[in-house]
């Protein structure tokens, strides 16, 4: 007997189910994608207990007839695909006709419906419970489509098993809508849970709107502007300034031809553009959107199509990299003296920029979109809410396509009303050094603390970078050569570096065993303790790498001599000496971090001087 069946449609579709819909958010994800894909103006959802009751996904777009809306919860049933040759180039959120009958499958679902044609006088409204179609009938509708899915895996219950409290949930679906209403500013996004609106973004003409929006000033003070080409291929977005931490990367956002993705290429590039500014734990705020041409992208890679594969790869990365270095380069902003590095939570406040939320995540891997879960008592959105439902003091108001109903005021973006921070040691006067430590200095603008190693540090390590870059290391050679033993981890290592070393200053040699010699070190170097300064530029290799990547191994080199060889804490300094530090320091590309990524600089400005005597 042949033991081979072809499955019902009802189990392929669950089956189907189980890759797109993982949540409540990959409902939602879903249905949003479809709004947008019929090029509505508004999209409100509507969720009770974190959507595992119900979930309402409202728009006002194209809408459907009744043949196709009926039609819609067929598999492989789509308005988005015709020719074979479409895939290649795929210029919609959706296209594999799944998540209808998929999400259908797995809930009670009412969809109801009217397209724009004026012909058509009456709404479609179609139910379908656990797959099984139930009703269709006409109904009186405005145009666009409602689809309202009810008692999420009721049919499925080890999946239902595995949703989280409601928090968590609500807390996936903020996310999601958060990130599609980043990619849409000219579309009104609103999320209501049960009598709470958490998010009411009407309709704005650029990103920093929207951003302003969803997240209030003062996130948006932190940031910095990106942008790039190369030939087909743009980037832009926004990028947070190095004083700026996160534990997770929660708080990145990327696009790709506006569809939410999470991608290899697009996150190491981020990293790498951070590398020596920010500690190798912390994660920036990113919201980047790469734009190309269709056919340059598969986005068919995953049912849930936030995979994708770049053609080109290298050169999206690269050019990701380029636009978020030199943004960071450009814009130097002295860290305030609340800097908050990850980790630390300033007492009695809460956080400026939303910051420092790890401490009470929860322990979800929140599979779905690659991102950690946030509860939502301490979502981002408390800030846009705040200004909402504030009196405003009559703002000037701007008029969007949707009416100026909660328009933003165009003051609060203009950038140029921002204090200047940046530094500039000819207007820096130095008063003197703290602890033998700290560089004390004032200038216009209030005071300035300098931490004497962490600014030498900086100025050493670009020194160095460049001297590598350039392939012109100066070396000083050891009267004594050094004798150093290695672990058994460190001789792999130094088999793989060795010419790198040699070519950077560090010429070293077998000795038998599992000990070399240091025959030269970087001039930059000389005096430093050359034991120590080799043994750590092998571990770091160890701990950070497995393959060997040239730029790192440079990198680390310069790192590590940066830091052995800058002066230290604890060392007095004549004023001479001091200045010489800042004017270097100012001649950095990033004078306000050091390569570990710790700020060099602190800035106590006179108005929080004169906040904290009452003076203001
Ligand atoms: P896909 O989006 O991949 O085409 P779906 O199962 O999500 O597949 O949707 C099936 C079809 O139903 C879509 O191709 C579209 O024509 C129609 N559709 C779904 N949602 C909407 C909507 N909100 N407005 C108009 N048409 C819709
Ligand atoms: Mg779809």
């Amino acid at each position: 007997m042949n033991k081979i069946r072809v499955l019902p449609e009802i189990i392929a579709n669950k089956i189907a189910a189980g890759e797109i819909v993982e949540r409540p958010a990959s409902v939602v994800k879903e249905l949003v994608e479809n709004s947008i894909d019929a090029l509505c103006r508004s999209v409100y959802v509507s969720v009770a207990s974190g959507g595992k009751r119900s979930i309402t996904v409202r728009d006002d777009g194209e809408g459907m007839t009744q043949d196709d809306a009926i039609l819609a919860f067929e598999h492989h049933a789509t308005s988005k695909l015709h020719r074979v040759e479409d895939l290649a180039a795929i210029a919609t959120l959706g296209f594999r006709g799944e998540a209808l009958p998929s999400i259908a499958s797995v809930s009670r679902m009412t969809l109801r419906t009217r397209p724009a044609d004026a012909q058509i006088i009456s709404g479609t409204e179609v139910e379908v419970q656990g797959g099984v179609l139930r009703s269709v009938k006409p109904i009186s509708w405005d145009q666009g489509t409602e689809v309202v899915v009810r008692d999420l895996f009721f049919n499925v219950p080890a999946r239902r098993k595995f949703l989280r409290s409601h928090e968590t949930e609500l807390g996936h679906i903020s996310r999601l809508v958060t990130h599609y209403a980043l990619a849409h500013p000219e579309i009104r996004f609103s999320l209501q849970s049960e009598t709470r609106l958490l998010i009411d973004a009407v309709a704005v003409t650029n990103l920093k709107d929207r951003v302003y929006q969803i997240f209030g000033e003062r996130f948006l003070d932190n940031l910095v502007e990106f942008a790039g080409d190369y030939g087909d291929i743009k980037v832009r977005g926004f990028t947070s300034r190095p004083s700026e931490q996160r534990t997770n990367p929660y708080w990145q956002f990327f696009y790709v031809n506006r569809r939410m993705v999470r991608d290899k290429v697009i996150s190491s590039a981020v990293r790498k553009a951070y590398r020596n500014c920010l500690p190798a734990s912390a994660y920036p705020v990113v919201i980047l959107f790469v734009e190309l041409p269709f056919d340059q992208v598969d986005v068919n890679a995953h049912p849930a199509k936030t995979e994708i594969r770049f053609r080109d790869q290298s050169t999206v990365h690269d050019l990701i990299f380029k636009a978020i270095d030199e943004a960071l380069a450009r814009s130097t902003v002295i860290p305030p003296y609340r800097y908050q590095a990850i980790g630390q939570q300033i007492a009695g406040q809460a956080s400026d920029f939303g910051a420092q939320r790890s401490a009470n995540l929860p322990s979800d891997d929140g599979m779905a979109y690659g991102t950690v879960a946030e509860p939502v008592s301490s979502h981002p959105f408390q800030p846009a809410l705040e200004y909402l439902s504030r009196p405003v003091a009559s703002p000037p108001e701007r008029t969007y396509d949707q009416g100026a109903l909660k328009a933003v005021p165009e003051m609060l973006l203009n950038s140029a009303m921002k204090p200047e921070t940046t530094f500039s040691p000819p207007a820096v006067r130095i008063l003197g050094q703290l602890q033998e430590s700290y560089i004390i200095a004032c200038d216009s603008q209030g005071l300035l603390i300098i931490d004497q190693h962490a600014a030498h540090e900086r100025i050493l390590y670009e020194k160095l970078a460049q001297q590598i870059k350039k392939n012109s290391v100066e070396t000083q050679g050891l009267l004594v050569p050094i004798l150093l033993d290695l672990s058994p981890h460190q001789v792999a290592w130094l088999e793989k570096v060795m010419p790198e070393l040699a070519q950077n200053g560090f010429q070293v040699e077998h000795f038998g065993g599992t000990s070399i010699l240091i025959r030269t070190v970087p001039a930059i170097a000389s005096g430093v303790d050359c034991r120590k300064l080799v043994s750590e530029i092998l571990d770091g290799l160890e701990a950070s790498e497995r393959t060997v990547d040239i730029q790192e191994v440079r990198d680390r080199i310069a790192v590590a001599v940066a830091c052995k060889a800058a002066v230290k804490a604890n060392m007095s300094l004549t004023v001479e000496k001091m200045q010489w530090l800042l004017d270097q320091l100012a001649l950095t590309r990033m004078p306000t971090n050091c390569p570990h990524g710790r700020p060099t600089m602190l800035r106590f400005s006179l108005g929080q001087i004169e906040r904290n005597f009452g003076r203001i």
